[in-house]
């Protein structure tokens, strides 16, 4: 008497993936509802079991679904928008401007079905994203029939579905309520990264997930500067620092993992979080070589993700494998370190259960989801085929398969693909749609493009704030003679400083584009200790307003500051046509002189060796104060003894480039 059940996979090279690596060769899989019923040898499962669904799969592997472990699935749509830069400037410069523009719950829907499509094909049966509107991102899933673990990302910047921290805070939360008990998704909660999250934030997202029992999904040290700035900042590497913050009592799915060392792999271990490893997505953004080997020695469960679509390009998850493999032997030295098993667990088992996901997918084990691939190892690029060691079924796969070679995909029960054809989702649709939004978005930053002003705006966070300046520079010979007559009863000291200024103009094919200063001020005390540095970004107005009298200069600067990046970043965002830099000793007193106030700037140039220089500025926001203003400067000047001193009506920068 056998049993009746709905889906009867026969005649296929079955590679279970389970803790023993059962193969059987012809093997078949019995599934009834959306659960594994039994696997085992054809000729054993086919006297047990009968179906009203029975699939020959023609010498076929039939195989667990592949676990992307790590993804941004909406980011589809921004695929190929921004390449060849680095991760600070591809993500600040192009990835959330634009990202602040465009991304809405439309957008995010198109995109995950546009992902879902590409992983479905790709042979994927569960993915582990972190995005905006992940409610949105849980719903197309749920529609296409993926599995997915679905992270609502808080940060402490603004973020396209929520102005602040505690509104996407309160969203995960109403998420994770509604969707705790979901077939399908898994809820979860998704803090970007230690250094875009307060403590506060850390501490607020671990008592969410721990409340409701959800994942934490979260990137730690993916770049080599993260960890440095975090040893600087917290004294300590990012592990032992998010450990601080709590975070490890959650259920934590730790992306990249990039650069820890052994005892960070030890703590993660002991808090059971799972690593996703992203070799595709590390290659590419020069992040470095994750110690995949180590991770796996020190008892890590490590999964394989893509990353997002738009740092990969694609979701191909048998390159994924593959690189994990590759990837693992190059840097250690080691062919034999990250066999084809392993990189195939990884992609498996191991990847669920870095998920938090073990005991529904991953393997083909009775009691299990069914979560299945049916891919064809028999094409020209993967023939012949050996049987000698069990290993040969496994080399073939990840060296040599093709995601294109997955024919069938089933997620929990229910066909996804059959014989390469989309079930779920209309594919070309998908398609057009995203090619239209791709040309609103290259209108977006085609304009963006035309002005460094709009440039530097498009990264937020800075103040647009616009003045005219009043400014006379002389140079002059007897610096100590400017500070003894500073010392006149018509003039009152108001505050002095002193700085050491490192400064770095950039110049632009376009002059009316102005000029961008990065002014690093080191403020030095008596002792010639610096104290204190701050570091801003200046576009300087190239369009001088004019001459007022002879020598006085009326200029219009915007300034927008503080510098929130590196120079390195500006350089590579703004790519300018020339690059100054400047080294000075700047003595700087604030006075008034006639109930007006003024900054007389003393300057030794260092770098380039150009001597002394006096400088009186005044700002003010009309043309007529200007000239008020720029009478004053003059007699200021003869009174500082300067009056007969060459005027550079233009300042020190064109000196240098003229
Ligand atoms: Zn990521």
């Amino acid at each position: 008497m056998t049993q009746k059940v709905d889906v009867l996979f026969i005649n296929a090279l079955v590679l279970t993936m389970d803790g023993k690596l059962n193969q059987y060769d012809p093997g078949a899989v019995a599934v009834s509802g959306d659960l594994i019923v039994a696997v085992g040898s054809e000729a054993a499962i086919k006297t047990e079991f009968d179906a009203s669904e029975i699939i020959d799969c023609g010498g076929k592997v039939l195989m667990p679904g592949l676990v992307n472990a790590h993804t941004h699935v909406p980011m589809t749509l921004l695929r190929g928008l921004a390449d060849d830069l680095r991760l600070d400037v591809w993500l600040m410069g192009y990835m959330l401007p634009v990202e602040r523009e465009f991304v809405s719950p439309d957008f995010v829907r198109l995109g995950t079905m546009l992902a879902c499509a590409e992983q479905i094909r790709t042979g994927v049966t569960t993915f582990n994203d972190m995005y905006y509107f992940e409610e949105d991102v849980a719903k197309a899933t749920a529609k296409a029939g993926l599995r997915a673990v679905c992270g609502q990302t808080v940060m402490k910047f603004p973020a396209p579905d929520a102005a602040a921290f505690e509104d996407s805070l309160a969203m995960a939360r109403e998420f994770i309520q509604g969707w705790k008990d979901h077939p399908l998704i898994v809820p979860a909660v998704a803090p970007h990264a230690p250094y875009s999250c307060t403590p506060e934030i850390l501490r607020a997202v671990t008592d969410l997930a721990r409340e409701f029992d959800v994942p934490l999904h979260i990137h730690i040290a993916e770049t080599a500067f993260e960890v440095e700035t975090m040893r600087n900042e917290n004294g300590m590497p990012v592990v032992p620092y998010v450990k601080k913050q709590g975070i490890l009592e959650a259920k934590v799915i730790a992306a990249h993992c990039v650069h820890i060392d052994t005892g960070e792999m030890r703590t993660l271990l002991h808090a059971g979080a799972g690593v996703a490893h992203n070799p595709s997505s590390n290659l590419k953004l020069a992040s470095g070589f994750a110690p995949v080997q180590k991770m796996l020695e020190a008892g890590l469960n490590v999964g394989i993700g893509t990353d997002g679509p738009a740092s990969n390009n694609d979701l191909d998850m048998f390159e994924e494998v593959r690189l994990a493999s590759f990837v693992a032997k190059a840097s250690s030295n080691d062919p034999t370190v990250v066999p084809a098993v392993t990189a195939l667990l990884m992609g498996t088992r191991m990847g669920a259960k870095a998920l938090h996901l073990g005991h529904l997918t991953g393997s083909i084990e009775t009691g299990k989801r069914a979560d299945l691939i049916i891919v064809d190892t028999s094409p020209a690029h993967n023939s012949p085929r050996f049987r000698r060691d069990p290993n040969n079924a496994y080399a073939q796969l990840v060296y040599a398969s093709k995601s294109t070679d997955v024919s069938d995909v089933m997620v929990n029960g229910k066909w996804l693909m059959r014989d390469h054809k989309l079930l779920t989702l209309n594919e070309e649709e998908l398609v057009a749609q995203a090619r239209e939004l791709a040309k609103k978005i290259d209108v977006f930053l085609i304009e963006r493009e035309q002005s460094v002003l709009s440039k530097l705006i498009a990264l937020g966070g800075s103040m647009e704030q616009e003045s005219f300046e009043v400014q006379v520079k002389v140079k002059i010979v007897e610096p100590d003679l400017v500070v003894r007559t500073l010392t006149r009863p018509e003039i009152g000291i108001t505050a002095f400083k002193h700085y050491r200024q490192y400064d770095d103009y950039f110049s632009f094919d376009d002059p009316a584009q102005g000029r961008l200063r990065f002014r690093e001020d080191n403020l030095v005390n008596e002792k010639g200790e610096t104290v204190n540095v701050r570091a801003r970004l200046t576009l300087l107005g190239q369009k001088r307003e004019g001459q007022i009298g002879q020598d006085v200069l009326l200029s219009r600067s915007r300034f927008l500051a503080p510098a929130a990046h590196t120079l390195r970043f500006y350089r590579e965002y703004f790519k300018p046509k020339e690059e100054v830099s400047i080294t000075k000793d700047r003595r700087r007193w604030h006075i008034r002189y006639k109930e007006t106030e003024f900054f007389v700037n003393l300057d030794r140039m260092e770098h380039p060796d150009m001597g002394h220089f006096l400088e009186i500025k005044s700002r003010t926001w009309s043309r007529k104060d200007a000239e008020r203003k720029a009478h004053m400067v003059v007699e200021l000047m003869a009174l500082l003894g300067a009056a007969n001193s060459e005027t550079m009506t233009q300042d020190y920068i064109e000196a240098i480039q003229n």
